[in-house]
């Protein structure tokens, strides 16, 4: 059947009332704009149907079955009188049924089945993305939120002495004291691009029992030098006085360091203080 027509004759009794299907000439002035694309066998048939009083045949009927009956009757009767083929009759007849009841045609509803299968199709969509935003979600957040993983931890960033790659130190406040509890290699530019957090933080910066060390060198000491960068304490050497000697990964400049019992420190470790370190 033809849903172009169906739509055609719909989009007309919308907005002219039905009555338009039992008054042939005035379908005809409409059907004249909007049909012009439409097979005209067709709609000569769907004309001759309305002219034939099919509209008021199929609306006095009292059910489907005496409808179907009524079409027969008026393709047969087209056909023995006026020489209509009797398939094009049968469509247009199904197309007035179908304007006036709203007969569900075969051609409509795998339409229909599209839309649906569409929303479904988008609704799994939206899930699986919100199930990957889920799951990526860690992966968003900037490193040092990442790694601090609970509150009173921070992430501060320091690079390897030895190697003068970038690393995170996680810091947590125990005891009234911030220590160091982890460390992992971190993106140098990633990290900068990210920023890290501001806040300053005092304490002893003693390393726990479990703190891995350096992920570049394995060196559990800990420094800071007077340009306010951190380091791990690696490459350091005890000169001829004694004193420990070191070239600061971050400024390139070489040193010597004191041993402290604070340290204060921040993501950007842009604190005042010479150079320092931790030797645990
Ligand atoms: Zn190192
Ligand atoms: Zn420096």
């Amino acid at each position: 059947m033809s849903t172009n027509l169906l739509h055609i004759v719909k989009q007309i009794t919308a907005r002219y009332g039905e009555a338009v299907l039992a008054d042939p000439a005035r379908l005809k002035a409409f059907f004249g704009d909007l049909a012009k694309d439409e097979p005209k066998p067709l709609r000569l048939a769907f004309g001759r149907c309305i002219e034939e009083g099919a509209y008021n045949a199929l609306k006095t009927a009292p059910d489907a079955a005496e409808r179907a009956e009524r079409k027969a009757a008026i393709a047969q009767r087209l056909r023995d009188e006026h020489g209509l083929d009797p398939a094009l009759c049968a469509e247009a007849l199904d197309v007035l049924e179908a304007a006036m009841y709203g007969t569900a045609p075969a051609a409509i509803i795998p339409a229909k089945k599209h839309i649906l299968r569409n929303v479904l199709i988008a609704a799994a969509l939206l899930l699986i993305i919100a199930a990957g935003l889920l799951m990526a979600r860690p992966y968003l957040q900037p490193v040092w939120m990442r790694y601090s993983g609970k509150p009173g931890a921070k992430v501060i960033l320091a690079r390897c002495s030895k190697t003068r790659q970038t690393f995170g130190i996680r810091i947590e406040e125990r005891g009234g004291d911030w220590v160091r509890t982890m460390a992992f290699p971190v993106d140098g530019r990633k990290a900068e691009a990210e920023g890290f957090d501001t806040e300053t933080i005092s304490g002893s910066m003693n390393a726990v029992d479990e703190y891995p060390g350096c992920p570049h060198c394995g060196s559990k000491g800990f420094a800071k030098h007077s340009c306010g960068k951190l380091s791990c304490t690696g490459s350091e050497i005890e000169n001829n006085d004694g004193d420990f000697e070191m070239t600061c990964p971050w400024c390139g400049e070489l040193s010597i360091y004191t041993f402290v019992s604070e340290f204060e420190v921040s993501g950007g470790s842009d604190s005042l203080g010479g150079s320092s370190f931790a030797d645990n």
